[in-house]
Formats: structure tokens, sequence, C-alpha cells
């Protein structure tokens, strides 16, 4: 019924790597990409409007437009490798959100946005991996008005006791793909002056390590055994579909304000790519994934290529086995992060690119 993991080599070899991989000190990235540590400001013309997004560190992100707050892939309890590496090799029920840090991330980002809880109009779960998806029924239980939670198929049977299913919608209920022929329907949020039209698009998801993708698969049927607050493995957090997202900040005369592009897995090009079934508009900002980046050779070279983002933020680029902290992060387990940075097409893009330390905000002139 599922598929936990794919070996398609030794798993041994593979895990005492994984377990082993160090993770490089942040001076490694060149220092021709300054990280933006707290705050930072994005300006993209004309700049006379004004937004806030916050990393929230692994592929979190918080969007505040107007009222309009959108949680993406909330992550904080941050459970350390030894306990991960266990649930892997052994299967151990030892993962689980942490209140204390889940209260922790939440004031970060209070202390940054005003009225944050009252204005989330959505939480959207990019795939179902512990490291996105765990948190967000604590997150949702944490939220006094209840907002939507949009996630795949598999993370919805992961949920089924865990989030009020009157509260859950399944992405792929709304997907487009560079596969799918027919113009696609976006989620449409409102907000004071206009509405934000939300594209989820079919991508993908590199391994973690080479021959060994951790946690594959899909729950299939709702799990009727969960419990908040109970310890889970990382089995019960498999992925299911990787979604991409387009956000289009859309104003009261229907015209795109600013087009905000996120994919925090890298991948294979084209998955993940807008295609041709959603409106035609440049992606203003690209929030995209470093982690497990070198198992796409293309990536993101392609990506950049293709969309030519005006601006970009990497994501998923520091170590979340260590604890949520404002302190300085580490680079991300089993991936030359400072390699990343001085490939070709990331390093010709330095001038236009942010590498925000988890909590950071940046406010979005455009
Ligand atoms: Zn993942």
């Amino acid at each position: 019924m599922m598929n936990k993991l794919r070996f398609e080599g030794l798993l041994f070899p593979s895990m005492i790597f994984f377990l082993a991989a160090c993770s490089g000190s942040l001076r490694k990235i060149p220092e021709t990409f300054r990280p933006i540590e707290s705050s930072g400001l994005i300006t993209v013309p004309p700049g006379y409007r004004s937004m806030t997004i916050q990393y929230l560190g692994a592929g979190g992100l918080y969007l505040l437009n107007d009222d309009s707050g959108i949680l993406i892939d909330p992550f904080f309890s941050n459970p350390n490798i030894f306990k991960v590496g266990a649930s892997l090799l052994f299967n151990t029920r030892n993962l689980g959100s942490r209140p204390k840090m889940i209260s922790l991330g939440m004031k970060d980002i209070n202390s940054n946005q005003a009225k944050f809880a009252g204005h989330v109009k959505a939480i959207f779960v990019t795939h179902s991996h512990y490291d996105h998806l765990m948190d967000v029924p604590a997150v949702f239980g944490k939220l006094g008005n209840k907002p939507m939670v949009y996630l795949n198929r598999s993370g919805y049977n992961t949920c089924y006791k865990l989030i009020d299913t009157n509260k859950m919608i399944v992405l792929e209920e709304h997907m487009t793909s560079q596969y799918h022929g027919t113009p696609s329907k976006p989620i449409v949020l409102k907000r004071k002056k206009g509405r934000v039209n939300i594209y989820p698009i079919l991508a993908d998801h590199n391994p973690h390590v080479k021959h060994l993708k951790a946690f594959d698969g899909d729950v299939t049927k709702p799990d009727t055994n969960k419990r908040l607050g109970r310890k889970t493995r990382g089995n019960d957090w498999l992925e299911g579909n990787t979604f991409s997202f387009v956000i289009d900040y859309i104003d009261e005369d229907g015209v795109i304000e600013l087009r905000i592009f996120i994919q925090s897995s890298s991948c294979n090009p084209v998955a993940g790519f807008p295609p041709e079934t959603i409106p035609k508009h440049r992606v203003d900002i690209a929030f995209l994934g470093v982690a497990s980046y070198k198992f796409s050779p293309m990536y993101p070279a392609e990506l950049l290529d293709t969309m030519k983002p005006k601006k970009i933020v990497w994501i998923h680029w520091e170590d979340f086995f260590r604890r949520y902290s404002k302190k300085k992060p580490r680079t991300v387990r089993s991936t030359d992060v400072p390699d990343f940075f001085i490939k070709e097409k990331v390093a010709g893009r330095k001038d236009d690119s942010y590498v925000p330390w988890p909590g950071a905000t940046f406010e979005i002139r455009y």
C-alpha cells in the first residue's frame, strides 16, 4: 500500500552518509551573497506598493499583503538528526510537533507582522514530508480564525484526524502542470483591495542522498489512528505530490500587480514551471530551494533562463536539524551549498539574489 522508501542502491552506506554529512559553516557561501540576517528590502519597479514576506526556515514563508496572510510550510519543531535518523532507519516513533517551538516561531512572526494570527487566510503545503507538514496541525490549532489548509491528497489522508476535514482542500483538485491542456482555475483569496490568485503546479522532489529518497510515496487512505500530540514516525509523513505555487496579487481592475513563484524543492526541469494555461506574466520574485540541487544538473539554470525572475530568494538552504533560532545558521546537510552559489547561472544573478536567515523579514516594494 505505502511505498515508504525508494531504494535504488544500498541503504546502509547511504544512511551513514546521510547521518554523517557535515553541515558547513555559513561563511563558506561566497561573500558576494550577503545574508539577510533579520530584515531586507526587495524593490521591483514601480515600487509604490508594499507587502512583507518572512522566511521561516526550511520551506517556510509568511506572506502578508494588506489584510491577507498566507502561510506556507510553517515548520519550527526541527527534530535533531539522530531522531530523524532513528525514525528513518528503525521506524522509531519519535517525531512530533514541539509546542514551545511552535509558540516561539509564531511569536517571531507576530513581532514582525501586526496581528499575524487574525490575518492568516490560508495555509499552503508544498508536499507532505515532516519538515513541511508536521507542524501544520499544531499551527492550525493555534490560529483562532481557522484558515483553510491546502495540501496534497497524501497530506489530507495523513492529517485526517489532525485537522478538521472541512478545512482541508486537496491541491490535486486545483492543480495545473506542463501536461494539463485546460486553462486552470486559480484558488482565489480576497484581500482589502483586489484579490490573490494561487496556482498549484505539479512539481517534483529530488532524492535526499544519492539513490535514496526518504519518506517517499503516498498515504492512500485516511489515517484514522493519528492523534494530536502523539509522536510519529518519519514514514507517517509521506511526500505525496510536490507542488510549486504561482501567487498573483491582483488589483481591483483585474491587473496582476505582483507575481511570486515558490518552489521549495529542487527538481528536474520542467516540473513545477508555470505552464501556458495560466495568465502570462513575468515572475517578479522567485523563492527557490537549494537542498539536494546536485541531483538535477539543470537546476536551477533552466528555471532561471526560462522564468527570468526579477529577484531571487534562496530558501531551504540551512540545516533544519538544528533548533529554530535567530542564531547564525549552518548550511543544510548532504548538500554542497557553497558550490551551489558559485554555479555560473547562480553567481550571475548575485546582484538580484537574497539568502535569508530563518526569521528574516523582507519588505517588498512593488
Ligand atoms: Zn521534502
